[in-house]
């Protein structure tokens, strides 16, 4: 008995650990057991004795606040302020600059998964599906990929016109003030769609609509600013850039050395109050056109003009093209994707204080501005373009592995082609419900920093891993460059879109771990401001407040970590689905899990964490790919849980879930305290490493989904431009593809016939007549397979050029020679 009442004490302490009970609960639950135990006379009184003296030693001093407060929240407290990270002003400003949605679930161990079905799955409106069906569509069948990339360095001028005329500059611009005010959704959509013909043309939509004059006018602009500035950008007659990056100030843009002072000047031939400003920029998309510069600087007053500060802090201005000083209309070669980019460089430039982005009030408030709208623009366009790079992926590359055929079998049916394939499509599964969250999310007013960041990551790394699998199995039709080359431009851009918004190393190993373990934590934050407090009895209260419930948290997350790990998740609250439930419990398991360790680590490394990439990134990971597959069920349960993408699915999480135990274990095997490993690698892997990556029958099903037309093929690569006008080369493939597949049976039997002897000829065409001669195959079928052979040497055939044909391709460094000769 006495073994039963410890027993039942350890049950009732994990039990409301388990379900975060909070301290009284489990201190009238575990006396009320000593209680009866003690009654039915079964426990001998010594033993009762000792166990009660145990339990009241605890649950005493926990239980006697002034106690408590005295002795342990009191010199905790004193303590905390140097364990926890410490933040700098940007830091702090990003902390405060955005949302917590789902992420914040994931984060916290719990995750309630009736709020995640509860999102809203929105669909485009009318108007908006009418645009990507009319001008979109219309625009797509402009663009030729080669003539942009080789022959003219540029869209043509009709498409440049059409660009304007047709608004897509003004894609989140208001209709009060004339644009077309899509959502995140729609907007998302025609980058989509847009950039699955040319990543020229997308990078060009994308950016007047990302993070540029239009936003932030749209945030913060005062009145006559909008008024004068957004209609005119709506219909083209401005086009638009923003200038941040320069020479010494990449990644750490708060360093930006551009500078402005605040003095009198000439404008207009009028004195007024201005700004002179001096700024070094590069790489700036759309530069070398643009007639509106959005410029970020430093802003200083040191005559005391505006106030008492002197340094402002970073600021934001509107710059017309032609103001004086302006140097701009050099072009930067962004590898063999030119898209409109270059530098911009000024030497006292000035303007008056009204080209100020919301006036003079919004001095020095620039990069709370840039951040806030930062975390919008890149929820959509990376994320957006990678989707529509990895379906074209998707698509042409099933066809092509279908249509081109090795030792008379379609290469897709290779194992070893089987793998990239499966990758591919579990990929563009993954990347496509990201970013459909991610605008989501938009779309539901967050201003979702985590979740922007993780897509930009997450997008950009899996888009160019799909590339590369796209272009292996190509093999030499994906490395000759020419018009029929619909991959090799998508695989030379790919390191652009891994640099911009964030560069992807910095983004893993700083960002996403690194913001969100203080925005997503449901304590640090309020334990940070109780912190301020400046009534000392107060502080201590509100911080013991916090400190017990965050114990209470910690426990919890590392009981469920532990139960979760031991059941294999059967105790997790899950959707009551007999296909999906095992991926819910799986991913309740691992959030306590990120949780648990994630409290660990910040505990013990306190403002070191900051300078632990390697754990942040890991534990980034993590946090990534949980949110990554949340998206997927998602996706799944809202397109109406289709048996036939359930291959698709399962291939795709169980890719997700062997990456979170491979960071998890990585996390344990190199935790910066060695005698901690032990314990972590206990209550997060009870049961050993027991996650396996995808296997091989579910890799083969998955492969064989892209190789012949169907529902989950065509809901895979939805939304991309697939038409089959002249010269493009996908939408050629998928139209003979049908026919290919049903030659097929008609090829074995000649094949059959030729290996028995029964046809014989020196090639294919002799072979054929033969056959028709000794009626292997009627007329009719012969005519079909010459017209499935005609195609496939179509679309197998690479370009080749005469030597003066080639020459005409421009070459920027003969341009500026004879730019600089003329
Ligand atoms: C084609 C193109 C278009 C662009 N368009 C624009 C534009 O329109 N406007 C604009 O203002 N800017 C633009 N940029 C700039 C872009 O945002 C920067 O290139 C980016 O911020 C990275 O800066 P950087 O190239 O100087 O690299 P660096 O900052 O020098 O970084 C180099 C490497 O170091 C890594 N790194 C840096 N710090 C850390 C850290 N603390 N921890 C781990 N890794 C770190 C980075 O991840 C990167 O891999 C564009 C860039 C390109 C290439």
């Amino acid at each position: 008995m006495t073994v039963l009442l410890i027993a039942f004490l350890l049950a009732v302490s994990i039990g409301c650990a388990f379900y975060g009970a909070r301290l009284p609960v489990w201190t009238v639950a575990s006396a009320l057991g000593i209680c009866l135990f003690a009654a039915s006379g079964q426990i001998p009184w010594p033993a009762t004795v000792l166990v009660s003296l145990v339990f009241l030693a605890i649950a005493v001093p926990l239980n006697y606040l002034p106690w408590r407060r005295r002795y342990i929240s009191g010199p905790f407290l004193e303590r905390f302020g140097q364990m926890v990270p410490s933040l700098s002003e940007t830091e702090q400003v990003a902390l405060d600059a955005g949302t917590v949605g789902w992420e914040g679930e994931l984060f916290a161990g719990q995750p309630d998964w009736k709020k995640l079905q509860a999102i809203p799955h929105p669909e485009l409106t009318s108007d908006e599906q009418a645009f990507l069906d009319g001008p979109v569509e219309e625009l797509c069948g402009m663009l030729h990929q080669w003539d942009i990339t080789h022959r003219d360095a540029d869209l043509d001028p009709q498409t440049w016109e059409f660009l304007k005329r047709r608004k897509f500059f003004g894609m989140i611009i208001p209709k009060e003030y004339g644009g077309l005010g899509f959502s995140a959704l729609a907007h998302r959509a025609v980058l989509q769609k847009v950039s699955s013909i040319s990543s020229v043309a997308g990078s060009q939509v994308a950016v007047p609509n990302s993070l540029g004059p239009a936003e932030l006018l749209v945030h913060y602009g005062t009145a006559e600013q909008k008024s004068w500035y957004l209609p005119r950008l709506a219909r083209g007659e401005e086009i638009p850039c923003f200038a941040l990056t320069g020479p010494t100030a990449g990644s750490d843009a708060t360093s930006i050395p551009d500078y402005g002072v605040v003095c009198r000047g000439d404008y207009k031939g009028q004195s007024v109050l201005g700004i002179r400003l001096t700024f070094d920029k590069r790489y700036i998309t759309l530069a070398p056109v643009a007639t509106l510069i959005g410029l970020a600087f430093r802003m200083h007053d040191p005559d005391g003009l505006l106030g008492e500060k002197k340094d402002l802090g970073i600021s934001l201005a509107l710059v017309p093209r032609d103001t004086r000083g302006v140097e701009i209309g050099q072009r930067h070669m962004p590898l063999n994707v030119p898209f409109q980019n270059g530098p911009i460089r000024g030497k006292d430039v000035f303007v008056p204080l009204d080209a100020l982005i919301g006036g003079v009030e919004m001095a020095g408030h620039g990069w709370r501005m840039l951040v806030e709208l930062l975390s919008v623009g890149r929820a959509i366009s990376l994320p957006a373009s990678a989707t529509g790079g990895a379906k074209l992926a998707s698509l042409a590359t099933g066809a092509y592995a279908r249509i081109r055929k090795q030792f008379n079998t379609p290469i897709g049916r290779f194992e070893g082609v089987e793998a990239a394939l499966a990758r591919i499509a579990g990929n563009t599964y993954a990347i496509s419900a990201l970013s459909r969250m991610t605008a989501t999310a938009v779309d539901l007013g967050e201003k979702p920093a985590i979740p922007s960041a993780i897509a930009k990551y997450h997008a950009t790394e899996r888009g160019r891993e799909v590339i590369i699998d796209a272009m292996d199995i190509h093999g030499g039709k994906g490395v000759i460059l020419g018009p029929r080359n619909y991959l090799g431009r998508a695989w030379q851009g790919m390191p652009i879109w891994i640099t911009v918004e964030g560069a992807n190393i910095l983004t893993r190993s700083m960002m996403i771990f690194g913001q969100g373990a203080i925005r997503c934590h449901p304590f640090i934050l309020k334990e940070l401001e109780a912190l301020k407090l400046p009534d000392e009895g107060q502080r201590i209260r509100r911080f013991d407040e916090l400190l017990f419930g965050h114990i209470g948290y910690s426990l919890r997350n590392a009981t469920r970590s532990l139960v979760l790990g031991l059941s294999f998740g059967k105790f997790a609250a899950v959707p009551n689905d007999r296909r999906t439930a095992k991926y819910y419990q799986k991913l309740s398991r691992y959030s306590a899990s990120l949780a648990f360790v994630s409290d660990i680590a910040m505990l013990m490394l306190g403002s070191k964490l900051k300078q632990k990439e390697h754990l942040s990134a890991r534990l980034g990971d993590v946090l990534s790919q949980l949110y990554i597959c949340s998206a997927m069920l998602k996706r799944f349960e809202s397109s109406g849980r289709p048996a036939a993408d359930q291959a698709i699915l399962a291939w795709a999480f169980h890719d997700c879930i062997h990456k979170i135990q491979t960071a998890l274990q990585r996390v344990v095997d190199n935790f910066p305290q060695p005698f901690l490993r032990g314990v972590l690698r206990l209550v997060i892997f009870p049961m050993g490493y027991i996650e396996r990556a995808p296997g091989d029958r579910l890799t083969h099903k998955v492969a064989q989904l892209l190789l012949a037309p169907s529902e989950t093929r065509s809901r895979l690569t939805q939304g991309i431009y697939t038409s089959a006008r002249a010269g493009h080369p996908v939408g050629t493939m998928e139209e003979a593809l049908p026919a290919v597949i049903a030659a097929e049976p008609l090829e074995r039997k000649l094949l059959k016939a030729l290996k028995a002897g029964e046809i014989s000829g020196l090639d294919w065409e002799q072979q054929l007549h033969d056959a028709i001669a000794k009626a292997v195959v009627t007329p009719a079928e012969a005519a079909m397979l010459t017209s499935v052979r005609e195609k496939t040497m179509e679309i197998i055939a690479v370009d080749a050029f005469d030597a003066d044909e080639f020459r005409l391709g421009r070459r920027p460094e003969r341009s500026l020679q004879n730019q600089q000769a003329a």
